[in-house]
C-alpha cells in the first residue's frame, strides 16, 4: 500500500496541505490506488511539541514513505531561534535525510491568468517550461569555505565543485522528463569563465549520447536569465547546477504570476518530496484565503514522478485549469469580472471537476 508523509507545517501549510489531501483522496478513489497516509510533523509547531523542527520520528515516516507532501514551514514567532532549531531546519534536514537531489519546478501558463503575469501577454502566453535544478552539490556545500582574516582584512571563500556522477545522474532525470515531454534540454553553464561548469557541459554532453531522440543546447548562464524573459517559449527542460537553477527557477516562476500557483518536486529517484514554492505566508494564515492550487499542482507532480500515474495527473491539472477557466479565483489571482473564492471552496471547485 503506497505511503504518503503529510508534512502540514506552519501558517497557510496546514491549510493549503488540507485541500492537498482531500484531492488525493478523492484520486485515491477514483483510480482505486490505496494510498496511505501518516502525519509527520516539521517545523515551528513541531519545534514547540517535541523541541526539534525535524522529530526522528517524522524523518522515519518521511523515510518509509513513498512520497513526502510538505506544506509550508516557519513564521514570525519561530525567527528569534537559534539558527539549529528553526522551522527550516526542518526542511533542510528532509531534503538532506532524504538525499534529494533533483529539484523539478515546472513553469506553466494557465491561459486564464496571463494578466496575471508581469509580463507582456504576447511573451507569456504558452510558456510551458520545467526547470531541473542540482539540489544537493556546487557551491553551497564545496569545500573549503568560510571567512577568515589575513593581513589585508578578511577574505571569503567558497568553492564551487561538481563531480562526474553527480553531475551525470541529474543530466540523466533531465533527458528522461524531456523524453515525456517536447524533448528538448538545455544545459546551463558558465564553461567560458568556470572550469567546474566546463565538466560540466563536457559530461552533460556525453549523458546525452544515451538520449538520441532528445534535442540538447547549452547556453551560458548570462544569456539563460536574459532569454527567460525575452523568449521564454523557447525552452522545454531548463538544466541547471545549483547556484544558477537557484535564480533562475525564481525567474522562472516569477513569469507565469502569483507565488500561490507554483508547484515543486525534490526527488531521489521516484522518491520525492513534494511541495508550494511558497513559504508559511503568515500575513494571511488562519483567514481562509490562501491559495491551494500550488498544492493541488504539486500532488500531479506526486501523482506523475512518484506513482508513475501520469492519467491522474493530467486529471488534476485539467480539474485546475477547469475551475480557472470558469472564473474561480483565490484573492491574490483575483481580478475584477472573475469569482473572488476561499481556500477551501477552490478546493471543493477542484474536487467537483475531478469527480
Ligand atoms: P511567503 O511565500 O510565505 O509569502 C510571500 C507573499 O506571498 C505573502 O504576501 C503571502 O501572503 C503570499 N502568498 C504565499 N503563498 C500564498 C498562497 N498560497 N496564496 C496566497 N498568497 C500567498 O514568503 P515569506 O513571507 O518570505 O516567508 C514567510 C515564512 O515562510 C518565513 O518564515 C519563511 O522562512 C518561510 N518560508 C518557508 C518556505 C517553505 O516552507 N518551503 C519557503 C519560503 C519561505
Amino acid at each position: 500500500m503506497p505511503l504518503i508523509a503529510l508534512c502540514a507545517g506552519d501558517g497557510i501549510g496546514p491549510e493549503v496541505a488540507a485541500e492537498a489531501v482531500r484531492v488525493l483522496k478523492a484520486i485515491d478513489s477514483k483510480y482505486r490506488i490505496g494510498f496511505s497516509f501518516e502525519d509527520a510533523p516539521v517545523g515551528g509547531g513541531a519545534y514547540d511539541k517535541f523541541g526539534t523542527p525535524l522529530p526522528d520520528k517524522s524523518l522515519d515516516t518521511a523515510k518509509r514513505a513513498d512520497a513526502v507532501f510538505l506544506g509550508a514551514v516557519g513564521g514570525p514567532k519561530w525567527e528569534k531561534l537559534d539558527y539549529s532549531v528553526r522551522p527550516e531546519r526542518g526542511l533542510l534536514g528532509l531534503r538532506s535525510g532524504l538525499d534529494l537531489y533533483a529539484n523539478i519546478r515546472p513553469a506553466k501558463m494557465f491561459a486564464p491568468l496571463v494578466a496575471a503575469s508581469t509580463l507582456k501577454r504576447e511573451v507569456v502566453e504558452g510558456i510551458d517550461l520545467v526547470v531541473v535544478r542540482e539540489l544537493t552539490g556546487d557551491i553551497y556545500f564545496g569545500k573549503p569555505r568560510g571567512v577568515e582574516k589575513y593581513a589585508g582584512g578578511k577574505r571569503g571563500v567558497n568553492t564551487m565543485v561538481y563531480t562526474t556522477p553527480e553531475i551525470e545522474r541529474i543530466a540523466r532525470i533531465a533527458f528522461e522528463l524531456a523524453r515525456k515531454r517536447r524533448k528538448k534540454v538545455c544545459s546551463v553553464d558558465k564553461a567560458n569563465v568556470l572550469e567546474t561548469t566546463e565538466l560540466w557541459r563536457e559530461v552533460v554532453t556525453q549523458t546525452h549520447g544515451a538520449y538520441p531522440d532528445v534535442d540538447l543546447s547549452h547556453m551560458y548562464v548570462d544569456n539563460a536569465a536574459m532569454q527567460l524573459v525575452r523568449n521564454p517559449r523557447q525552452f522545454d527542460v531548463m538544466l541547471t547546477p545549483n547556484l544558477f537553477g537557484d535564480i533562475l527557477s525564481d525567474e522562472a516562476s516569477m513569469l507565469t504570476g502569483s507565488i500561490g500557483m507554483l508547484p515543486s518536486a525534490s526527488l531521489n529517484g521516484t522518491k520525492g518530496m513534494y511541495e508550494p514554492i511558497h513559504g508559511s505566508a503568515p500575513d494571511i494564515a488562519g483567514k481562509g484565503i490562501a491559495n491551494p492550487i500550488a498544492s493541488v499542482l504539486s500532488v500531479a507532480m506526486m501523482l506523475e514522478y512518484t506513482f508513475g500515474n501520469s492519467p491522474a495527473a493530467r486529471d488534476v491539472e485539467r480539474a485546475v485549469a477547469n475551475v480557472l477557466e470558469k472564473g474561480f479565483r483565490t484573492a491574490d489571482i483575483f481580478s475584477e469580472g472573475t469569482a473572488k473564492v476561499s481556500t477551501t471552496r477552490m478546493g471543493d471547485l477542484i474536487l467537483k471537476e475531478l469527480a
